[in-house]
């Protein structure tokens, strides 16, 4: 062997997929960017994901776990929790006690929510108020067409969905701006005041009906048509949960369409993936679990976020259908569980690269990211996993050509941030990050490379069908 034969074979490899992939490959992960495409578009809130995963899942075969009394190799199940989060399962041949290999990602998404009071009049014009939701930088929100979603529950019982802003023949809305030529004061602040939490409100109306004795026109012709299409009146915004998200669809990027753009690809990306991929498992060998969870751009909290039973729940009704379940038996499955953390991770921006660390950062096309640690200062608030687990991976993705990449979230004391590894960990399971790298992170217009999207799903389904 020769020195540079030697040097080849002892360094890592940096390449982008698309040197390392063959033709055939490349072709897979541009149609595969369809079906994501798609995903992104028809469900651009938890409870949207929830349902159009349920539905693809009814269609790749999956029933709800009610309905079945037991369970075999093979079954295929799935529970909904509060309409926001979902755990599909496929029955594995080995005894459940020695665990799950679980996929685990996200499907809330930075949003601005409404205020549980929202609507005013100010200049005969009508405006929503918010409250913004998960990490943003809050000027990227203002002059974007916005769409509404959400669900109203009536006081008389009824539930009613809402999108507005979606078709083409809906009217958007948005965050008005200040012009440039009067922006003196707000352009010399710093950058995280010059649009305060107070100023995303959204504008929504302009024609007033009514005489004189109505003091507000505008606010009154809303009412009256939001009471016309939907039967409801301005206390149903508090029996409400309704999301401001962009208006805008996924869209290729690029002249050669090497990546995606759209909003909410944290961790939608990721989710199609894993969903994607347990659609498409057959018998595995042990029993394979893909969890759709909510509320963790806020900190996995709330009975739909990571740190509720539910999870824990769900697998002990699994196990009681699968032969019998008690609490040493739930806590055997747990221990000898496996989790692939599936969320995004940040891609060096080649324009702001000063915060990442070159050796240690991932890049848009050069695979799925394995992230051993995350945290921020010291590695606070990281599930850190271990090395035998780490080995594990890495050997499952190398025998699986899965083209992988391993990253920090910037350099060291640069920030960082925590996903729902460590409260998969608090349940004794061994858990690692593994997702895409993302451009733009937490703005209205993520960036993903279609060769890190197909590899997460490559990946994952090599994890699902692991022994
Ligand atoms: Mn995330
Ligand atoms: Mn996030």
């Amino acid at each position: 062997m020769s020195d540079k034969e030697l040097y080849e074979k002892l360094t890592i490899k940096s390449e982008p997929v698309y040197k390392i992939v063959d033709s055939d490959e490349m072709t897979a992960v541009s149609d595969f960017s369809q079906g994501y495409k798609a995903f992104l578009n028809n469900a651009k809130t938890e409870r949207e994901a929830t349902s159009l995963s349920e539905k693809l899942a009814i269609e790749a075969g999956f029933s709800k776990l009610d309905s079945f009394d037991t369970l075999k190799p093979g079954d295929k199940v799935y529970v909904i929790n509060r309409n926001k989060n979902i755990l599909l399962a496929v029955i594995g041949t080995e005894d459940i006690e020695n665990g799950l290999n679980l996929v685990g990602a996200h499907i809330d998404a930075p949003r601005l929510d409404l205020k549980q009071n929202p609507l005013y009049e100010k200049n005969s014009m009508a405006f929503l108020k918010t409250h913004y939701y998960g990490g943003i930088k809050k000027y990227q929100w203002t002059a974007i067409p916005l769409s509404l979603h959400g669900v109203v529950h009536k006081t008389d019982g009824e539930m009613i969905n809402i999108v507005i802003g979606e078709d083409e023949n809906d009217p958007v809305f948005t965050i008005t701006d200040l012009l440039p030529h009067l922006a003196d004061d707000q352009m010399k602040k710093p950058m995280y005041q010059a649009v305060e939490g107070e100023a995303l409100r959204i504008l929504f109306g302009g024609y007033g009906i009514g005489d004189d004795e109505v003091s507000e026109n505008v606010k009154f012709n809303i009412l009256k048509l939001l009471n016309d299409k939907y039967g409801i009146d301005e206390n149903s915004f508090f029996t409400a949960e309704i999301e401001i998200v962009p208006a805008f669809k996924a869209s290729d990027v690029g002249l050669d369409r090497a990546f995606i753009g759209s909003y909410a690809q944290d961790d939608r990306v990721c989710a199609y993936t894993a969903l994607q991929a347990v659609l498409e498992v057959e018998n595995p060998y042990k029993t394979a679990v893909c969890l759709l969870i909510d509320k963790e751009e806020i900190g996995s909290m709330g009975n739909t976020g990571m740190k509720s039973a539910f999870f824990r729940y769900t697998v002990a009704e699994i196990a009681q259908k699968c032969g019998g379940c008690d609490l040493i038996k739930l806590n055997r499955i747990l221990t000898n569980t496996q989790c692939l953390s599936a969320d995004v991770g940040a891609a060096v921006d080649p324009t702001y690269d000063s915060v990442t660390e070159p050796g240690n950062s991932a890049y848009a096309g050069k695979g799925l990211l394995i992230t051993k640690y995350t945290g921020a200062r010291g590695k606070s608030g990281s599930s850190d996993a271990n090395a035998e687990f780490v080995g594990k991976v890495v050997k499952l993705f190398n025998d699986s050509k899965v083209v992988w990449q391993t990253g920090e979230l910037g350099k060291v004391d640069g920030g960082g941030g925590g996903t729902i590894a460590q409260y998969v960990a608090n349940l004794n399971i061994d858990v690692i990050d593994c997702g895409v790298p993302i451009l733009s992170m937490h703005s209205p217009f993520e960036i993903s490379a279609k060769t890190d999207v197909y590899m997460a799903y490559k990946g994952y389904k090599a994890f699902y069908l692991s022994k």
